[in-house]
Protein backbone atom coordinates (compact mmCIF):
# COMPACT_ATOMS: atom_id res chain seq x y z
CA UNK A 1 0.00 0.00 0.00
CA UNK A 2 1.12 3.46 -0.14
CA UNK A 3 -0.26 6.83 1.72
CA UNK A 4 0.72 10.12 0.50
CA UNK A 5 -1.11 13.44 1.15
CA UNK A 6 -1.24 16.31 -0.92
CA UNK A 7 -1.63 19.62 1.20
CA UNK A 8 -0.95 23.63 0.97
CA UNK A 9 2.39 25.10 2.69
CA UNK A 10 0.92 28.54 1.35
CA UNK A 11 -2.67 30.63 2.21
CA UNK A 12 -4.72 28.07 0.32
CA UNK A 13 -5.80 27.83 -3.20
CA UNK A 14 -2.25 27.06 -4.49
CA UNK A 15 -3.58 23.96 -6.84
CA UNK A 16 -4.46 21.37 -4.42
CA UNK A 17 -7.44 20.14 -6.60
CA UNK A 18 -5.24 20.28 -9.53
CA UNK A 19 -2.61 18.42 -8.16
CA UNK A 20 -4.66 15.48 -6.52
CA UNK A 21 -6.72 15.30 -9.70
CA UNK A 22 -3.51 14.36 -11.32
CA UNK A 23 -2.46 12.14 -8.64
CA UNK A 24 -5.01 10.07 -8.11
CA UNK A 25 -5.17 8.77 -11.94
CA UNK A 26 -3.21 5.91 -9.86
CA UNK A 27 -4.85 6.22 -6.83
CA UNK A 28 -7.61 3.59 -5.74
CA UNK A 29 -8.74 5.97 -1.99
CA UNK A 30 -8.81 10.33 -1.69
CA UNK A 31 -9.79 11.26 1.18
CA UNK A 32 -10.49 14.98 2.14
CA UNK A 33 -10.21 15.03 5.68
CA UNK A 34 -10.86 18.72 7.26
CA UNK A 35 -12.90 21.61 5.99
CA UNK A 36 -16.06 21.81 4.40
CA UNK A 37 -18.05 23.30 1.53
CA UNK A 38 -15.67 26.51 2.05
CA UNK A 39 -13.09 24.78 -0.38
CA UNK A 40 -12.58 25.72 -4.05
CA UNK A 41 -10.22 23.14 -6.25
CA UNK A 42 -10.78 23.84 -9.53
CA UNK A 43 -10.05 20.62 -11.66
CA UNK A 44 -8.88 20.80 -15.15
CA UNK A 45 -9.31 18.11 -17.57
CA UNK A 46 -10.45 16.00 -20.71
CA UNK A 47 -14.01 16.24 -18.55
CA UNK A 48 -14.23 20.08 -18.41
CA UNK A 49 -13.68 22.78 -15.66
CA UNK A 50 -14.86 21.63 -12.26
CA UNK A 51 -15.02 24.01 -8.95
CA UNK A 52 -15.29 21.25 -6.23
CA UNK A 53 -15.93 22.79 -2.57
CA UNK A 54 -17.08 18.90 -0.96
CA UNK A 55 -15.95 16.44 -2.91
CA UNK A 56 -12.46 15.03 -3.36
CA UNK A 57 -10.90 15.67 -6.12
CA UNK A 58 -10.50 12.13 -6.85
CA UNK A 59 -14.06 12.16 -8.53
CA UNK A 60 -12.83 11.99 -12.24
CA UNK A 61 -11.38 8.60 -11.74
CA UNK A 62 -13.94 6.15 -12.07
CA UNK A 63 -11.89 3.78 -10.02
CA UNK A 64 -11.40 5.82 -7.03
CA UNK A 65 -13.59 5.76 -3.76
CA UNK A 66 -13.58 9.46 -2.75
CA UNK A 67 -14.19 9.89 0.80
CA UNK A 68 -15.50 12.71 2.77
CA UNK A 69 -13.68 11.73 5.96
CA UNK A 70 -14.27 12.51 9.83
CA UNK A 71 -12.81 15.62 10.06
CA UNK A 72 -14.99 17.59 7.72
CA UNK A 73 -18.22 19.41 8.32
CA UNK A 74 -20.36 18.27 5.62
CA UNK A 75 -23.33 20.77 4.76
CA UNK A 76 -25.71 17.97 3.25
CA UNK A 77 -27.76 20.04 1.12
CA UNK A 78 -24.12 21.60 -0.34
CA UNK A 79 -23.55 18.33 -1.13
CA UNK A 80 -26.27 17.09 -2.40
CA UNK A 81 -26.42 19.76 -5.20
CA UNK A 82 -22.76 19.68 -5.80
CA UNK A 83 -23.54 15.94 -6.44
CA UNK A 84 -26.45 16.82 -8.63
CA UNK A 85 -24.08 18.53 -10.32
CA UNK A 86 -21.26 16.26 -11.09
CA UNK A 87 -23.30 13.82 -11.98
CA UNK A 88 -25.61 16.32 -14.60
CA UNK A 89 -21.98 17.01 -16.26
CA UNK A 90 -21.73 13.10 -17.16
CA UNK A 91 -19.48 12.14 -13.88
CA UNK A 92 -20.36 9.33 -11.49
CA UNK A 93 -18.11 8.96 -8.70
CA UNK A 94 -17.58 6.40 -6.13
CA UNK A 95 -18.54 8.33 -2.76
CA UNK A 96 -18.46 7.40 0.67
CA UNK A 97 -19.33 9.98 3.56
CA UNK A 98 -17.47 9.38 7.27
CA UNK A 99 -20.54 8.55 10.11
CA UNK A 100 -18.79 10.30 12.15
CA UNK A 101 -18.28 13.95 9.91
CA UNK A 102 -19.86 16.98 11.48
CA UNK A 103 -23.29 18.47 9.88
CA UNK A 104 -23.28 21.72 9.02
CA UNK A 105 -26.31 23.21 9.25
CA UNK A 106 -28.29 26.06 8.03
CA UNK A 107 -28.15 27.78 11.03
CA UNK A 108 -24.55 27.73 11.29
CA UNK A 109 -24.50 29.10 8.00
CA UNK A 110 -26.56 32.24 9.43
CA UNK A 111 -24.33 32.23 13.28
CA UNK A 112 -21.36 32.83 10.46
CA UNK A 113 -22.91 36.04 8.56
CA UNK A 114 -24.16 37.53 11.80
CA UNK A 115 -20.75 37.42 13.52
CA UNK A 116 -18.85 38.95 10.59
CA UNK A 117 -21.51 41.66 10.43
CA UNK A 118 -21.12 42.44 14.26
CA UNK A 119 -17.39 42.27 13.94
CA UNK A 120 -17.83 44.66 10.71
CA UNK A 121 -14.52 46.05 9.62
CA UNK A 122 -12.50 43.62 12.32
CA UNK A 123 -14.39 40.70 10.16
CA UNK A 124 -12.12 37.50 9.52
CA UNK A 125 -13.50 37.71 6.02
CA UNK A 126 -15.06 34.20 6.23
CA UNK A 127 -16.97 32.66 3.30
CA UNK A 128 -19.76 32.84 5.97
CA UNK A 129 -20.89 28.26 4.90
CA UNK A 130 -20.80 28.27 8.61
CA UNK A 131 -17.57 26.52 8.94
CA UNK A 132 -16.18 28.13 12.19
CA UNK A 133 -19.46 27.92 13.82
CA UNK A 134 -20.05 24.12 12.94
CA UNK A 135 -16.82 23.19 14.51
CA UNK A 136 -16.98 25.33 16.93
CA UNK A 137 -20.22 23.00 18.27
CA UNK A 138 -18.52 20.11 17.73
CA UNK A 139 -15.92 21.29 20.05
CA UNK A 140 -18.67 22.27 22.48
CA UNK A 141 -20.17 18.85 22.03
CA UNK A 142 -23.51 20.10 20.80
CA UNK A 143 -23.11 19.23 17.22
CA UNK A 144 -24.77 16.50 14.82
CA UNK A 145 -22.67 13.51 13.27
CA UNK A 146 -23.63 12.24 9.66
CA UNK A 147 -24.09 8.45 10.94
CA UNK A 148 -26.77 10.47 13.47
CA UNK A 149 -29.34 10.77 10.08
CA UNK A 150 -29.64 6.77 10.28
CA UNK A 151 -31.50 6.96 13.58
CA UNK A 152 -34.69 9.36 13.26
CA UNK A 153 -36.44 8.94 16.18
CA UNK A 154 -32.96 9.78 18.05
CA UNK A 155 -32.19 11.90 15.47
CA UNK A 156 -35.02 14.81 16.38
CA UNK A 157 -35.04 14.50 19.97
CA UNK A 158 -31.25 15.66 19.69
CA UNK A 159 -31.98 18.44 17.32
CA UNK A 160 -34.82 19.54 19.20
CA UNK A 161 -32.31 20.20 22.27
CA UNK A 162 -29.33 21.62 19.41
CA UNK A 163 -32.23 24.35 18.04
CA UNK A 164 -33.14 25.40 21.65
CA UNK A 165 -29.55 26.28 22.58
CA UNK A 166 -29.53 27.78 19.44
CA UNK A 167 -31.90 30.06 19.32
CA UNK A 168 -31.63 31.15 23.11
CA UNK A 169 -27.79 31.59 22.20
CA UNK A 170 -29.32 33.53 18.67
CA UNK A 171 -31.65 35.69 20.73
CA UNK A 172 -28.82 37.13 23.64
CA UNK A 173 -26.08 37.14 21.45
CA UNK A 174 -27.46 38.40 17.92
CA UNK A 175 -30.84 40.23 18.67
CA UNK A 176 -32.03 37.31 16.08
CA UNK A 177 -35.91 36.76 17.26
CA UNK A 178 -36.70 33.36 16.30
CA UNK A 179 -34.45 33.27 12.83
CA UNK A 180 -35.23 29.93 12.54
CA UNK A 181 -37.94 27.09 14.15
CA UNK A 182 -37.51 23.78 14.62
CA UNK A 183 -39.79 21.74 12.05
CA UNK A 184 -37.47 23.53 9.50
CA UNK A 185 -34.32 22.46 10.45
CA UNK A 186 -35.67 19.34 11.00
CA UNK A 187 -37.72 19.47 7.27
CA UNK A 188 -33.84 20.35 6.07
CA UNK A 189 -32.15 17.40 7.83
CA UNK A 190 -34.30 14.69 6.60
CA UNK A 191 -35.09 16.15 2.87
CA UNK A 192 -31.15 16.16 2.47
CA UNK A 193 -30.40 13.26 4.58
CA UNK A 194 -32.85 11.00 2.54
CA UNK A 195 -30.02 12.28 -0.47
CA UNK A 196 -27.08 11.56 0.50
CA UNK A 197 -28.29 8.51 3.22
CA UNK A 198 -26.87 5.67 0.95
CA UNK A 199 -23.15 7.25 1.49
CA UNK A 200 -23.04 7.10 4.98
CA UNK A 201 -20.33 4.51 6.46
CA UNK A 202 -17.49 3.58 8.58
CA UNK A 203 -15.04 5.19 6.16
CA UNK A 204 -12.16 3.90 8.37
CA UNK A 205 -13.57 0.09 7.67
CA UNK A 206 -12.74 0.72 4.01
CA UNK A 207 -9.78 2.21 3.91
CA UNK A 208 -8.49 -0.51 6.53
CA UNK A 209 -9.61 -3.13 4.04
CA UNK A 210 -7.97 -1.08 1.64
CA UNK A 211 -4.68 -1.21 3.90
CA UNK A 212 -4.92 -4.48 3.56
CA UNK A 213 -5.16 -5.30 0.23
CA UNK A 214 -1.96 -2.41 -0.53
CA UNK A 215 -4.05 -0.11 -2.42
CA UNK A 216 -3.18 3.42 -2.74
CA UNK A 217 -4.03 6.05 -0.38
CA UNK A 218 -4.30 9.93 -1.07
CA UNK A 219 -5.19 12.52 1.37
CA UNK A 220 -6.58 16.07 0.11
CA UNK A 221 -6.31 19.18 2.21
CA UNK A 222 -8.03 22.33 2.60
CA UNK A 223 -6.42 25.57 3.08
CA UNK A 224 -2.70 26.25 3.53
CA UNK A 225 -0.16 25.74 6.25
CA UNK A 226 -0.70 29.35 7.18
CA UNK A 227 -4.71 29.14 7.61
CA UNK A 228 -4.08 26.07 9.65
CA UNK A 229 -5.96 26.70 13.28
CA UNK A 230 -2.83 25.84 15.70
CA UNK A 231 0.06 27.18 13.15
CA UNK A 232 -1.45 30.04 11.02
CA UNK A 233 -1.68 33.07 10.99
CA UNK A 234 -4.12 33.12 14.28
CA UNK A 235 -6.93 34.12 14.25
CA UNK A 236 -7.11 34.94 10.69
CA UNK A 237 -7.17 31.00 10.02
CA UNK A 238 -9.57 28.46 9.26
CA UNK A 239 -11.35 26.49 12.26
CA UNK A 240 -9.57 23.15 11.31
CA UNK A 241 -6.52 21.41 11.30
CA UNK A 242 -4.90 21.52 7.87
CA UNK A 243 -1.49 19.96 8.09
CA UNK A 244 -0.34 16.80 6.85
CA UNK A 245 -0.37 15.32 10.99
CA UNK A 246 -3.60 15.51 10.61
CA UNK A 247 -4.93 13.53 7.78
CA UNK A 248 -4.87 10.05 9.43
CA UNK A 249 -7.29 11.63 12.44
CA UNK A 250 -9.29 13.60 9.89
CA UNK A 251 -9.17 11.06 7.28
CA UNK A 252 -9.47 7.80 9.62
CA UNK A 253 -6.81 5.68 8.46
CA UNK A 254 -4.85 4.22 11.83
CA UNK A 255 -1.57 3.04 11.74
CA UNK A 256 -0.13 4.13 8.68
CA UNK A 257 2.04 6.54 8.50
CA UNK A 258 2.86 8.63 5.01
CA UNK A 259 5.16 7.88 2.49
CA UNK A 260 4.94 10.75 0.98
CA UNK A 261 3.48 14.81 1.40
CA UNK A 262 3.18 16.66 -1.32
CA UNK A 263 3.52 20.23 -0.41
CA UNK A 264 1.88 22.38 -3.13
CA UNK A 265 3.16 25.89 -3.42
CA UNK A 266 2.32 29.01 -5.74
CA UNK A 267 4.90 30.35 -7.70
CA UNK A 268 3.71 33.49 -6.60
CA UNK A 269 1.17 34.52 -3.33
CA UNK A 270 -1.87 35.01 -3.33
CA UNK A 271 -4.61 35.02 -0.51
CA UNK A 272 -8.10 35.52 0.26
CA UNK A 273 -9.62 36.67 3.36
CA UNK A 274 -8.06 39.12 6.33
CA UNK A 275 -4.85 38.63 7.78
CA UNK A 276 -1.49 39.99 7.60
CA UNK A 277 0.11 39.64 4.41
CA UNK A 278 3.74 40.86 4.12
CA UNK A 279 4.85 40.48 0.44
CA UNK A 280 1.39 42.20 -0.86
CA UNK A 281 2.25 44.14 -4.42
CA UNK A 282 1.50 47.20 -5.51
CA UNK A 283 -1.93 47.21 -7.06
CA UNK A 284 -0.42 48.25 -11.01
CA UNK A 285 1.26 45.18 -10.67
CA UNK A 286 -1.23 43.19 -8.72
CA UNK A 287 -4.06 44.09 -11.00
CA UNK A 288 -1.74 42.80 -14.45
CA UNK A 289 -0.90 39.36 -13.04
CA UNK A 290 -4.53 39.12 -10.92
CA UNK A 291 -6.23 39.32 -14.52
CA UNK A 292 -2.88 37.30 -15.93
CA UNK A 293 -3.43 34.28 -13.52
CA UNK A 294 -7.03 34.62 -13.21
CA UNK A 295 -7.03 34.96 -9.25
CA UNK A 296 -10.40 35.31 -7.97
CA UNK A 297 -11.43 32.48 -4.91
CA UNK A 298 -13.23 29.46 -6.37
CA UNK A 299 -15.55 29.77 -3.58
CA UNK A 300 -16.78 33.50 -3.65
CA UNK A 301 -15.37 34.68 -6.42
CA UNK A 302 -13.47 37.46 -4.49
CA UNK A 303 -10.54 38.59 -6.19
CA UNK A 304 -7.54 37.44 -4.43
CA UNK A 305 -4.68 40.13 -2.45
CA UNK A 306 -1.55 39.96 -4.95
CA UNK A 307 2.17 39.08 -3.78
CA UNK A 308 5.94 38.49 -4.16
CA UNK A 309 7.30 34.71 -3.74
CA UNK A 310 7.37 34.39 0.24
CA UNK A 311 10.18 32.28 0.24
CA UNK A 312 10.32 32.32 4.93
CA UNK A 313 6.12 31.75 5.10
CA UNK A 314 7.04 29.05 2.55
CA UNK A 315 9.74 27.49 4.17
CA UNK A 316 7.92 27.05 7.64
CA UNK A 317 4.73 25.94 5.55
CA UNK A 318 6.85 23.87 4.38
CA UNK A 319 8.61 22.38 7.67
CA UNK A 320 5.49 22.49 8.92
CA UNK A 321 3.96 20.03 6.71
CA UNK A 322 6.75 17.51 6.81
CA UNK A 323 7.17 17.48 3.07
CA UNK A 324 9.01 15.41 1.26
CA UNK A 325 8.55 17.39 -1.97
CA UNK A 326 6.79 20.21 -3.85
CA UNK A 327 4.79 20.55 -6.56
CA UNK A 328 5.32 24.29 -7.57
CA UNK A 329 2.63 25.67 -9.12
CA UNK A 330 1.77 28.58 -11.64
CA UNK A 331 5.06 29.15 -13.13
CA UNK A 332 3.52 29.73 -16.71
CA UNK A 333 1.68 33.12 -15.12
CA UNK A 334 4.62 34.72 -14.19
CA UNK A 335 5.57 34.48 -18.08
CA UNK A 336 6.50 38.25 -18.90
CA UNK A 337 7.41 39.67 -15.96
CA UNK A 338 10.30 41.88 -16.16
CA UNK A 339 11.75 40.94 -12.69
CA UNK A 340 11.25 38.47 -9.88
CA UNK A 341 11.05 39.21 -6.45
CA UNK A 342 11.21 36.86 -3.89
CA UNK A 343 10.88 37.76 -0.02
CA UNK A 344 14.06 36.33 1.76
CA UNK A 345 13.69 37.48 5.20
CA UNK A 346 11.35 40.24 6.90
CA UNK A 347 12.53 42.69 9.11
CA UNK A 348 11.19 44.28 12.61
CA UNK A 349 12.27 47.07 14.43
CA UNK A 350 15.27 47.19 12.22
CA UNK A 351 16.39 43.45 12.51
CA UNK A 352 16.01 40.50 10.56
CA UNK A 353 13.32 38.29 11.99
CA UNK A 354 14.70 34.76 10.64
CA UNK A 355 11.97 32.66 10.82
CA UNK A 356 8.32 32.91 10.13
CA UNK A 357 6.93 34.65 13.29
CA UNK A 358 3.79 34.98 15.49
CA UNK A 359 1.40 37.27 13.99
CA UNK A 360 1.93 39.76 17.05
CA UNK A 361 5.13 40.52 15.24
CA UNK A 362 3.80 39.97 11.24
CA UNK A 363 1.56 43.14 11.74
CA UNK A 364 4.69 45.44 11.87
CA UNK A 365 7.45 43.47 9.64
CA UNK A 366 8.42 44.38 6.21
CA UNK A 367 10.03 42.28 3.65
CA UNK A 368 13.44 41.78 2.23
CA UNK A 369 13.34 41.33 -1.27
CA UNK A 370 16.58 39.35 -3.76
CA UNK A 371 15.33 40.59 -7.10
CA UNK A 372 16.22 37.56 -10.12
CA UNK A 373 15.13 38.31 -13.65
CA UNK A 374 12.09 37.32 -15.22
CA UNK A 375 11.25 35.54 -19.04
CA UNK A 376 8.91 36.34 -21.86
CA UNK A 377 8.64 33.08 -23.44
CA UNK A 378 5.18 31.18 -23.10
CA UNK A 379 6.00 28.32 -20.76
CA UNK A 380 2.92 26.41 -21.05
CA UNK A 381 3.97 23.47 -23.53
CA UNK A 382 6.74 22.63 -21.94
CA UNK A 383 6.99 19.13 -20.65
CA UNK A 384 10.23 18.53 -19.50
CA UNK A 385 12.34 20.92 -16.71
CA UNK A 386 15.38 21.21 -19.06
CA UNK A 387 13.08 22.79 -21.77
CA UNK A 388 12.36 25.93 -19.27
CA UNK A 389 14.05 29.08 -20.24
CA UNK A 390 17.26 29.19 -18.43
CA UNK A 391 15.88 32.08 -15.97
CA UNK A 392 12.70 30.00 -14.97
CA UNK A 393 14.60 26.98 -14.09
CA UNK A 394 16.63 29.61 -12.01
CA UNK A 395 13.99 30.78 -10.66
CA UNK A 396 12.38 27.33 -9.73
CA UNK A 397 16.05 25.77 -8.33
CA UNK A 398 16.40 29.53 -6.35
CA UNK A 399 13.16 28.51 -4.61
CA UNK A 400 14.20 25.45 -3.88
CA UNK A 401 17.01 26.52 -2.02
CA UNK A 402 15.21 28.80 0.06
CA UNK A 403 12.51 26.33 1.03
CA UNK A 404 14.68 23.09 1.67
CA UNK A 405 12.52 21.15 0.10
CA UNK A 406 12.63 19.18 -3.84
CA UNK A 407 10.80 21.17 -5.85
CA UNK A 408 9.69 17.46 -8.06
CA UNK A 409 6.53 18.97 -10.01
CA UNK A 410 6.06 22.25 -11.79
CA UNK A 411 2.73 22.95 -13.09
CA UNK A 412 2.37 25.03 -16.16
CA UNK A 413 -1.08 25.41 -16.93
CA UNK A 414 -4.48 24.64 -15.22
CA UNK A 415 -4.86 21.04 -17.35
CA UNK A 416 -4.07 17.65 -15.75
CA UNK A 417 -1.26 17.28 -18.17
CA UNK A 418 0.31 20.45 -18.52
CA UNK A 419 3.16 19.40 -15.68
CA UNK A 420 7.10 18.79 -15.53
CA UNK A 421 7.59 15.56 -12.95
CA UNK A 422 11.25 15.52 -12.13
CA UNK A 423 10.66 12.64 -11.00
CA UNK A 424 11.24 11.62 -7.09
CA UNK A 425 14.40 13.62 -5.70
P1 LIG B 1 -6.81 24.87 -4.45
O1 LIG B 1 -7.86 25.47 -3.57
O2 LIG B 1 -5.50 24.71 -3.77
O3 LIG B 1 -7.26 23.58 -5.10
O4 LIG B 1 -6.55 25.91 -5.64
P2 LIG B 1 -7.67 26.73 -6.46
O5 LIG B 1 -8.33 25.82 -7.40
O6 LIG B 1 -8.53 27.52 -5.54
O7 LIG B 1 -6.76 27.80 -7.19
C1 LIG B 1 -5.77 27.44 -8.10
C2 LIG B 1 -6.11 28.03 -9.47
O8 LIG B 1 -5.00 27.97 -10.31
C3 LIG B 1 -7.21 27.26 -10.19
O9 LIG B 1 -7.96 28.16 -10.95
C4 LIG B 1 -6.42 26.31 -11.09
O10 LIG B 1 -7.13 25.93 -12.25
C5 LIG B 1 -5.25 27.16 -11.45
N1 LIG B 1 -3.99 26.46 -11.69
C6 LIG B 1 -3.44 25.43 -11.00
N2 LIG B 1 -2.21 25.16 -11.47
C7 LIG B 1 -1.98 26.04 -12.47
C8 LIG B 1 -0.86 26.30 -13.31
O11 LIG B 1 0.19 25.68 -13.23
N3 LIG B 1 -0.99 27.32 -14.21
C9 LIG B 1 -2.12 28.07 -14.31
N4 LIG B 1 -2.15 29.04 -15.22
N5 LIG B 1 -3.18 27.84 -13.52
C10 LIG B 1 -3.11 26.87 -12.60
MG1 LIG C 1 -9.15 27.08 -3.54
Amino acid sequence: MSVEIVVGANWGDEGKGRMVDYLAQDADFVVRYQGGNNAGHTVVNDFGEFKLHLLPSGVFNPNVTNILGPGMVIDIQALAEEIDEIRGRGINPRLAVSERATICFPFHRMEDTWEEERLGKKAYGSTRRGIAPAYGDRTMKKAIQVGELLYPERLRQRLADIVEWKLTRARLFYEQDSPFTFEEMWDWVQTYGLRIKDLICDTSELLENGAREDKRILFEAQLGTLRDLNYGIYPFTTSSCTLASFAPIGGGLFGHGPDRVCAVVKAFSTCVGEGPFITKMEEDEAHELRERAKEYGAATGRPRTIGHFDALATRFGVWAQSATEVALTKLDSLSGQKTLKICTDYEYKGAPVGRFPLNAILDEATPVYEEMPGWDDDITGVRRFEDLPQAAQDYVCEIERLIGCPVRYVSVGPERDALIDRGAA
